[in-house]
């Protein structure tokens, strides 16, 4: 999962990076709205955390400007200003929802996980596929009871797999959602992490659960869809 994360004070966001890229998200940054805006549309993000006093481009009319293109866009508004009109405003164009500073990352944490579960078919927080289960709430990977100890790498990968599980989803898009924009990526380094995640899923019982499909891409297969 991929995030953007709008902060003009750079220590706040680099904190908020660093703490989000501990979880095993990817994670962007941007500085001022109209650097938001840009990012916004050059890249694909499963959130957008958004501060609303910023440089040239107002967090509103941010949020305002993504809200007349897309109305299913992820925003969760991170902001000082919080009296009740704010939070109302905030809502009432589009906000997904809305969390005042100062914050505990804790509570940061559970509200992005609450949001991206909504995009997931289910809104409980484990996902299953044959004798996987996901918990996403405490990042953890078990196959039929026993804890599969994956890197956040890997964590993360299966998981973009989990939410999409039947769907083929090619290179591009994994690392689209599993790698920061800038990061310096080999395309090596993917396959690196796909090798390990499955030969980790293989040792655990879960065999050939990442179907391969050259030039097409990879899809997490769950067994009982071939029953
Ligand atoms: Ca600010």
């Amino acid at each position: 999962m991929k995030l953007l994360v709008v902060e003009d004070e750079e220590m706040l966001s680099k904190t908020l990076a660093k703490g989000l890229r501990m979880m095993g998200y990817a994670v962007d940054c941007a500085y001022d709205g109209e650097e938001a805006l840009y990012l916004y549309g050059l890249n694909q993000y499963d959130l957008m955390i958004l501060d609303l006093n910023l440089p040239k481009l107002d967090g509103m009319e941010v949020l305002r400007r993504i809200r007349s293109e897309d109305s299913s866009f992820r925003v969760l508004i991170l902001s000082a200003r919080n009296s009740l009109e704010d939070k109302v405003s905030g809502l009432d164009n589009g906000s997904n929802d809305y969390l005042t500073k100062p914050f505990e990352f804790k509570e940061l944490e559970a509200r992005i996980r609450s949001l991206l579960r909504r995009s997931f078919s289910t809104k409980d927080t484990v996902l299953r596929c044959g004798c996987l289960e996901m918990d996403t709430a405490a990042r953890q990977v078990l196959c039929s009871g026993r804890a599969v100890e994956l890197t956040r790498k890997e964590y993360s990968l299966l998981e973009y797999l989990f939410v999409h599980a039947g769907e083929m989803i090619s290179a591009e898009e994994l690392i689209e959602h599993g790698w920061d924009s800038e990061a310096d990526l080999f395309s090596n380094s993917f396959r690196y992490h796909v090798h390990s995640l499955r030969k980790k899923l293989d040792a655990a019982g879960a065999q050939d659960y990442i179907v391969t499909q050259r030039g097409h891409g990879y899809r997490l297969r769950c067994p009982k869809e071939e029953q």
